[in-house]
């Protein structure tokens, strides 16, 4: 316990989980948070690079068809008052950081080793040798973060991130070329399109405040890939073997040649994903967003699952007034968020597989594809997270 008999709460990372779960404890008095992150600014550097992308607002999302029988036909469109507010995430990542004092705020602090004596504060070592005495810790360090080999013990096999068994790679193509190659028709209005085809998936959008389109091919590693192996250069005959069992279209003939446009094309595994870790918790150790459950990107729900664990967190971290029953309320934690997290960690996994034409008994079949898909949302949007808290605190009493 701190000197000051508040409980003091030490995040480890300052992304979209860590500066939530900051922002979301700062209202209780007898919480001492403080939040360590490696990177020289909160928000790490994911955050700088997806804002020097470039992001414009998609008016709406569009599936179509690229490959089988019902090819260039449209699966359906995502309007766009069904996707909610858009936000740019340093934005949002300094104000949910702002009002913590500058004192309670880290950088540049890298955390490498956790003492947890059974009695006594647990103590935090930094890589540049300074310490930090905390009654509690929760593990926001990303995908490829310290804590969670800490609480799930570094020999579980699953600590380290999977690759989820999907390539991807992209090319940056200015907006008059892609035009000219794909057609000004896919230009018309700022909409994201996807394109199932046949064991591949390809989509894209508009960057850079308009002036550049990005094109992403998403497709199944085979056993090409050997083990352990992340990158690949692309050439021509790669492109075209990755599309050759489509159906002929404008659109395939075109896949090829905007690829072709980046000079150095690669495909990367980086769509890593956590399944079946065993707990969230170890003691007063916790773990909450990518360090929990990295997921695939196929269902959009990495941020929004990070945001709920910190939700649930907080729910039960308020209950308590002092630092004995910390165990209790993570234990609780772990009981109500992995099930369901896992579950979409699994349910995106799926999605990929349908998105590259490749779902189970699915296939490229238009009707049973528009059959499959929506619903996989059902059950992530529909939640009662009024329940989801009472579930928590039901979880905790149980204990
Ligand atoms: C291109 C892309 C698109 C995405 N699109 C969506 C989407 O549409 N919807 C959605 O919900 N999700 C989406 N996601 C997923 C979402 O961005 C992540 O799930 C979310 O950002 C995870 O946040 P996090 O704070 O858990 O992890 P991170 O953002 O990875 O933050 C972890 C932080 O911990 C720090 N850190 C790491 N190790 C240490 C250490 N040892 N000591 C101290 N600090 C450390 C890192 O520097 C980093 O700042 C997308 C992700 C990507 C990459």
């Amino acid at each position: 316990m701190s000197s000051d008999h508040s409980i003091r709460i030490a995040i480890i990372g300052g992304g979209l989980a860590g500066a939530t779960l900051a922002n979301t404890l700062l209202k209780h008095g007898h919480l001492d948070v403080n939040i360590f992150e490696s990177a020289l600014e909160n928000g790490g550097p994911l955050t700088d690079v997806i804002e020097r992308a470039g992001g414009v607002t998609m008016t709406s999302s569009r599936l179509c068809m690229a490959s089988g029988p019902s090819a260039m036909s449209v699966l359906f469109d995502l309007a766009a008052e069904q996707r909610g507010k858009v936000v740019h995430r340093a934005t949002l990542l300094a104000e949910l950081l702002k009002p913590l004092d500058a004192a309670k705020k880290h950088t540049n602090k890298k955390l490498n080793r956790i003492d947890d004596a059974e009695n006594g504060p647990i103590k935090l070592h930094f890589d540049d040798g300074t310490t930090f005495d905390a009654d509690a810790v929760v593990g926001a360090d990303g995908v490829r973060g310290f804590v969670r080999n800490h609480v799930l013990g570094k020999d579980d096999p699953a600590v380290p991130a999977k690759p989820a068994g999907f390539w991807d790679s992209r090319s940056l193509v200015p907006l008059q070329k892609a035009k000219e190659l794909l057609g000004e028709e896919y230009f018309e209005v700022n909409r994201q399109y996807g394109w199932v085809g046949d064991g591949v998936f390809f989509m894209h959008d508009v960057l850079d405040g308009g002036e550049t389109v990005q094109f992403v091919l998403c497709g199944m590693m085979d056993e090409e890939w050997g083990e352990g192996e992340w990158s690949k250069d692309l050439d021509r005959a790669a492109v075209e073997k990755a599309v050759e069992t489509w159906t002929e279209t404008p659109v395939k003939k075109s896949i090829i040649d905007v690829m072709l446009q980046s000079a150095d094309l690669k495909a990367f595994t980086e769509q890593h994903h956590d399944r079946d870790a065993p707990t969230y918790s170890k003691g007063r150790v916790c773990i909450m967003g990518d360090a929990a459950h990295s997921m695939t990107p196929w269902q959009g729900s990495g941020a929004g699952q990070a945001i709920e664990d910190a939700m649930v967190l907080e729910t039960l971290l308020e209950e308590f007034k002092t630092s004995g029953e910390l165990t209790a309320a993570f234990k609780a934690y772990d009981q109500v968020r992995r099930p369901r997290t896992q579950k979409i960690v699994h349910s995106s996994y799926g999605t990929g597989l349908i998105m590259c034409g490749r779902g189970e008994g699915i296939g490229l079949d238009i009707d049973k594809i528009r059959e499959a898909l929506p619903g996989r949302w059902a059950f992530i949007y529909g939640q009662d997270q009024a329940e989801h808290k009472k579930e928590a605190l039901a979880a905790l009493k149980m204990l």
